[in-house]
């Protein structure tokens, strides 16, 4: 959604995709490439030489891969298993090429295959506001944004790979073919029990309006902070609650008490100390995002960050200003103490909380990770990005109720409406 993008600091930056750039050289190790309008335009019949005993298998591979951090399998209320992770790709060589397809693939089951439309929709350049299409230039990068899936346990594999079929603009034999379809370093897969909490609410209207796994706003927020690329909200929550009517507000638009949620009390997920804790900012005018006007540590607003241990901390933004329960940094709190009210501080333009859990204290600087609610109860699900966006607009959510049910141990997926316990 356009306007919820809490914490999303989606700072991608033009610069750098200058970054990284290299050409191989004419030494005599490495071949040198004549990609361009001097390039041989035949196309070699032959394949390419199989390994001979005593060598190395390697290919030319143009675009260089690699995955922001290894994903961690957590079961979603889909009732399949999501590994959501990003993929970097940069183009290593001197010639515009085109990315055709990628697919996720372990022990020769294929997890996920994107290509044309489903591709273009997940992979972003850096500072282009179109998306930047699928043709990377010469030293430029993209991500893409992986949800590959499986449906029990047992298919959880030890690690993904991953197949890149990219177009060059000219063949050049024997070195490569126009088309390669080229085998990247598999990515393992993390396999750490994910925390089970509590929701950070309770009582019923709950709707996850951005969140995992498709290219939300909060997943699209890779973020280059302290010269890393971090991607703190990977399995993030924007939650609203609805009025009676599947309505995101009730009344003035720009007023924030025409959102039911507005006030209502954030409690903690679990146990443990708070380590961070910011109350002091003023409520945004609803309705307006605020632009770019925020410094780094003023984009969550008023937050609360809780260490709730297995190095997990509970991050919880946009709260109400004031420290209404007086707490401190240090003080211990115990899963559903109330440690604020929902509010609408920071980066965002319509009240709600902004929740998720992360690797360190740092809300921007760090890694998001998946988690579970042990007990809830699904409601329905608005089934897409274009009903969530027509919410946002003031029209009623429409709710598909067809996945109603109780849940256990599940993480909630964009689009998800939910009824938490307690009143
Ligand atoms: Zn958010």
């Amino acid at each position: 959604m356009t306007g919820i993008r809490a914490g999303n600091a989606r700072v991608f930056s033009a610069a750098l995709a200058a970054a990284g750039l290299f050409v191989l050289s004419a030494c005599s190790a490495s071949p040198a490439l004549t990609i361009g309008a001097d390039a041989p335009t035949a196309v070699s019949e032959t394949p390419p030489a199989e390994p001979g005993p005593g060598t190395i298998g390697e290919q030319f591979t143009p675009v260089v891969v690699s995955a922001l951090a290894e994903p961690i399998p957590v079961l979603g209320t889909d009732e399949r298993i999501h590994f959501a992770y990003e993929l970097q790709l940069t183009n290593g060589s001197p010639s515009k090429v085109a990315i055709k397809a990628v697919e996720a693939s372990a022990g020769g089951s294929v997890l996920q295959e994107l290509e044309g439309d489903d591709l273009n929709d997940v992979m972003r350049v850096p500072g282009a506001t179109d998306g930047g299409g699928l043709e990377l230039g010469p030293g430029q990068n993209a991500t893409v944004w992986m949800d590959a899936t499986v449906a029990s346990d047992a298919e959880v594999p030890d690690r993904i790979e991953h197949t890149v079929t990219v177009e060059m603009p000219k063949a050049q034999p024997p070195l490569y073919e126009k088309t390669i379809e080229q085998t990247t370093q598999a990515v393992g897969v993390d396999k750490r029990e994910v925390a089970v909490i509590g929701p950070p609410l309770t009582g019923s209207g709950w709707l996850d309006a951005n969140g995992c796994c498709g290219l939300t706003a909060h997943r699209g927020a890779v973020s280059p902070i302290n010269g890393t690329y971090w991607a703190p909200e990977r399995w993030a929550i924007d939650y609203v609650k609805l009025t009676p009517t599947m309505n995101l507000y009730d009344g003035a638009r720009d007023n924030a008490r025409s959102y039911p949620g507005f006030g209502e009390n954030v409690i903690a997920v679990a146990d443990g100390p708070i380590v961070a804790i910011t109350s002091d900012r003023a409520e945004q005018r609803a309705g307006t995002a605020p632009g770019p006007t925020l410094t780094l540590d003023e984009y969550g607003g008023n937050y609360v960050v809780q260490d709730i241990g297995g190095g997990n901390y509970a991050f919880y933004a946009h709260l109400k200003a004031g420290n209404v329960f007086e707490l401190e940094v240090g003080q211990q709190l115990a899963r559903g103490d109330r440690l604020g009210l929902l509010g609408n501080t920071g980066n965002t333009d319509a009240p709600h909380l902004h929740f998720h859990i992360m690797d360190s204290p740092n809300p921007l600087a760090s890694n998001g990770l998946p988690f579970v609610f042990d007990t809830f109860t699904l409601d329905g699900q608005v089934t897409s990005q274009a009903a969530l966006d027509a919410g946002e607009q003031g029209k009623a959510y429409k709710v598909d109720k067809t996945n109603a049910g109780e849940r256990a141990n599940q993480v909630p997926i964009t689009g998800d409406l939910m009824t938490y316990p307690g009143e």
